[in-house]
């Protein structure tokens, strides 16, 4: 059985060390950060091929147990009057499971939970990988390390992508993503329902995230990523939206605010022909415009699971997952920039453009390239 190392505790790497676990495959996963450092962060929308997913590890109960269900999405204006209201049931239909909101913590909090104690090194960041011909060496503080297998699930700035792949710099998108949790109760009515405001330089989100919390995301057009708006700058920026949006930044605690540069590396990462491997964000690093980052890594950790469970050959495995996951997960980061680029194009008149026609789309159309984003079983090669 190879010694497995997955570099990276996000919700990829814990996904995937669950589902080997589960299968009675032993992982140890390094995990840069403390204990209470992930216990931040915001809310994730959890799409139906996600829980599809955690309902295979037997998971998804106690993973939505602290969200709220969205059946619905809501477009608005800026005004806050309706530009299209568009049926989940659908997708609800494909996967046979829904859409969910729930807090980041919590995910990461439920996959931590089906590991034995030991395969979890917190506190451990992966510093050097060094191919030795027959295995890795890795090192950090947490000493010295081998591995028969790495999978590099440490996100968006991947160690392991750095120092065994050739350079793929990502690409600033020029907005700046705000997100925030707080206190509020939102009417039953609205409770299962994901709201999207399209303004002139952004957009602005909320829905319910269990009966007394609203998660809330704003994007817009900032220059420089190397030097954020601070809170005050981003209540000018959000003004715009209307008075609902300015409250739930006003009333935001400071500890549940986060500000993020968007970037994204839309760039394959090549089969190396080395027992190596990419999954989540390190593989493909994508705006938040479908919703999709987390659940593709989900994605990813599922069929690399599976693949290494059902050969004993580590290559096939790796290229299978590669075949499997990699163009699709692609296509999904594709989408996700391109709507990105129309909602924050500084012309303005594709933002206005999609307003204008959004009323007067039919649903299904809407709801068909929701499908496309976020896939179907047969698309996971495992059916
Ligand atoms: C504004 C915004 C909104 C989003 N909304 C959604 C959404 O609604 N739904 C959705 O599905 N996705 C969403 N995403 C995307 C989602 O957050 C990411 O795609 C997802 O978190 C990626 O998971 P990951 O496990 O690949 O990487 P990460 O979550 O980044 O986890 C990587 C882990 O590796 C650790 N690490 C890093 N370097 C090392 C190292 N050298 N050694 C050891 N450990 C290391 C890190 O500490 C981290 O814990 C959003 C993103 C943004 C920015």
């Amino acid at each position: 059985m190879p010694n497995i190392v997955i570099a990276g505790g996000g919700i990829a790497g814990l996904t995937l060390a669950s589902a080997l676990s589960r299968k009675g495959r032993p992982v140890t996963v390094l995990e840069a950060r403390r204990r209470e450092d992930t216990r931040g962060g915001a809310a994730l929308a959890m799409a139906p091929n996600a829980v599809w997913v955690l309902r295979r590890l037997g998971l998804a109960d106690a993973v939505t147990a602290a969200g709220t269900r969205i059946t619905r999405y809501a477009f608005r204006r800026e005004s806050g009057a309706e530009l299209k209201t568009v049926s989940f049931q659908p997708l609800e239909a494909v996967w046979h499971e829904s859409a969910w909101c729930v807090p980041r913590a919590h995910i990461l909090e439920v996959l931590a939970s089906t590991l034995p104690p030991e395969a979890l090194r917190l506190e451990a960041p992966l510093e050097t990988v060094r191919w030795n011909g027959r295995g890795f060496d890795l090192s950090g503080p947490f000493g010295r390390l081998s591995a028969d297998l790495l999978v590099g699930a440490d996100g968006a700035h991947s160690i392991v992508r750095e120092q065994l792949w050739p350079p793929a710099p990502p690409q600033y998108q020029g907005f700046v993503a705000v997100r925030g949790i707080l206190a509020h109760r939102l009417l039953p009515s609205q409770q299962d329902t994901a709201v999207q405001t399209w303004g002139a330089h952004g957009e602005f989100g909320y829905s319910a995230m269990g009966p007394d919390a609203v998660y809330w995301f704003a994007t817009f057009r900032w220059a420089d990523p190397e030097n954020l708006p601070d809170w005050t700058a981003v209540l000018t920026e959000m003004a715009p939206w209307g008075s609902l949006a300015s409250e739930f930044a006003h009333r935001t605690p400071s500890t549940a605010r986060l500000i993020h540069p968007i970037y994204d590396r839309v760039v394959p990462f090549a089969d190396l022909g080395i027992p190596c491997t990419l999954i989540g964000d390190a593989a493909h690093w994508m705006t938040p415009n479908t919703g999709q980052g987390a659940c593709q890594g989900i994605l990813d950790a599922w069929v690399l699971a599976e693949q290494l469970v059902q050969t004993s050959n580590v290559r096939t495995a790796l290229s299978r997952y590669r075949e499997i996951r990699l163009k699709r997960a692609l296509r999904v980061a594709r989408l996700s920039h391109m709507l990105g680029r129309i909602i924050h194009d500084p012309r303005h008149w594709p933002q206005n453009l999609v307003a204008r026609l959004l009323p007067w789309t039919p649903s299904t159309v809407i709801q068909r390239a929701m499908a496309e984003a976020v896939g179907s079983p047969r698309q996971l090669g495992l059916e």
